[in-house]
């Protein structure tokens, strides 16, 4: 499924972040960038020992910001790691997940990255719900191609299983 968002292609496709083509792709990271399960495992593993030694140097990273590492073996040439909220109901935690957004939007932008891939941010073990996190994520990715025009040619979610595809697609329709 796909959307213009001015001259950006929004894509939402189903499947593994790791395969992905693009540029730039994004990691559900926690704060201390220390690996774990879910996405960022595969990452780590599929990517290669290099991107954990760029994760160690540079340290951490705070809930809602992101950072920049090699790709190590993937096709992408960047991985970006962003860490989305824990999920506690409360009224930052859609804030937070859209900021873990955005604020890898404006990291790519600034290394001229024309192609990101991103997982659905906090949907795993920081048990977001989908459709909440959803709607979040799409008005977040908006914004953040709006306000870095030009620098964009796709914006993809490449999402893990039918109920995130079929979330994710409801909402991309709705808008
Ligand atoms: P978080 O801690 O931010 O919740 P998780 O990795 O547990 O991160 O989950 C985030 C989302 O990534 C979930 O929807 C999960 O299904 C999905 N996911 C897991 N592995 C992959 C993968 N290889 N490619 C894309 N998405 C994945």
């Amino acid at each position: 499924m796909e959307k213009m968002i001015g001259q950006t292609r929004l894509v939402l496709t189903q499947g593994d972040i790791t395969q992905a083509d693009t540029e730039a792709i994004v990691n559900a990271a926690n704060s201390r960038l220390a690996g774990g399960g879910g996405v960022d495992g595969a990452i780590h593993r599929a990517g290669g020992p290099e991107i954990m030694a760029e994760c160690r140097k540079i340290g951490s990273c705070p809930t809602g910001e992101a950072v920049i590492t090699t790709a190590g073996r993937l096709k992408a040439k960047k991985v970006i790691h962003t860490v989305g909220p824990i999920y506690r109901g409360r009224p930052e935690d859609a804030r937070l997940l859209a900021s873990a957004y955005k604020s890898s939007l404006d990291l790519a932008a600034q290394h001229g990255l024309r192609s990101v891939a991103f997982p659905s941010l906090s949907t795993g073990a920081y048990g977001y719900p989908l459709d909440a996190a959803a709607k979040v994520a799409l008005e977040a990715v908006r914004q953040g191609i709006e306000k870095n025009p030009g620098k964009f040619d796709e914006v993809r979610f490449v999402l893990f299983g039918q109920p995130a595809f079929d979330a994710f697609a409801r909402v991309l329709r709705g808008q």
